[in-house]
C-alpha cells in the first residue's frame, strides 16, 4: 500500500453527511495540538495534507482521504480544547462516540497522544469506545524526539501496560514526524491492517 498516493476525498460536519459505509477505514483521533495533523504529513509524505494550524473553538470537520479505492484515511477533529463551550464539547464526543460504534467499514483507530502526557481522560474513553466496538487500536506516543531513548522506553512500557484493560488489540508505539520515529513501523502496521 503506498501511502503517498494518498488523495482528498471530502469533508463532513458530522457522521451523518460521510460517504458510503463500504470498504475500509482507519481513523486517526486525538487531543488537540497532540501532533495528529503533521503525523498524518509524514506518513503519507506529504506537507500539506491535513493543515496543522487550526483556530479553537471552531466547528471542526471530520476529513476523509483514499490511499486507494475502498481504503480511506479519517482524520477526526482533535478534542480536549479548554476553551470549546461544553455544549460543543459535548455534542463533538457524542459524534466521535456515534462514530466509533457505528461505523461499518471502520477497522481501526489510531489514537495520537503527546508522549508527554499520555492517557487523559477523553483518551481513556476514546480507548474505550474503541475496544468496545472490536476495533484494532494502535496508540502513536507523538513528540517521541522530547524524550531521550531511555525514558521514552519506559513510557511505551507503562502505556503497553496501562492498555492491556482494553483487550489484545491495542498496539503502542513511539512516533516522531519531526525526527522519523516509528515511521516505518507505523506504516507496516497500518497497510496489513488495510489488507485483513
Ligand atoms: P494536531 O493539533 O494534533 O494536528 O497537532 P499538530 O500536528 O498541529 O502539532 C501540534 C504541535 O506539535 C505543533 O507545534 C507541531 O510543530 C508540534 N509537533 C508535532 N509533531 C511533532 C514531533 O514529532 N516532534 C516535535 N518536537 N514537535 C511536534
Amino acid at each position: 500500500l503506498n501511502f503517498r498516493k494518498v488523495h482528498f476525498v471530502t469533508s463532513a460536519p458530522d457522521i451523518r453527511h460521510l460517504p458510503n459505509d463500504g470498504g475500509i477505514e482507519i481513523a486517526f483521533a486525538g487531543r488537540s495540538n497532540a501532533g495528529k495533523s503533521s503525523a498524518l504529513n509524514a506518513l503519507t509524505q506529504q506537507r500539506q495534507l491535513a493543515r496543522t494550524s487550526k483556530t479553537p473553538g471552531r466547528t471542526q470537520l471530520i476529513n476523509l482521504f483514499e490511499l486507494e479505492p475502498g481504503k480511506r484515511l479519517v482524520d477526526l477533529p482533535g478534542y480536549g480544547y479548554a476553551q470549546v463551550p461544553l455544549d460543543m464539547k459535548l455534542k463533538w464526543q457524542a459524534s466521535l462516540s456515534e462514530y466509533l460504534q457505528r461505523r461499518e467499514s471502520l477497522r481501526a483507530l489510531v489514537l495520537l497522544m503527546d508522549i508527554r502526557h499520555p492517557l487523559k481522560d477523553l483518551d481513556l474513553q476514546m480507548l474505550e469506545w474503541a475496544s468496545n466496538s472490536d476495533l484494532k487500536i494502535l496508540v502513536l506516543l507523538t513528540k517521541a524526539d522530547k524524550l531521550n531513548p531511555g525514558p521514552r522506553k519506559n513510557v511505551v512500557q507503562q502505556v503497553r501496560k496501562a492498555t492491556t484493560v482494553f483487550g489484545d488489540n491495542v498496539f503502542v508505539e513511539a512516533f516522531s514526524s519531526l525526527k522519523g520515529i516509528g515511521v516505518e513501523e507505523v506504516t507496516r502496521i497500518l497497510s496489513e491492517w488495510y489488507q485483513s
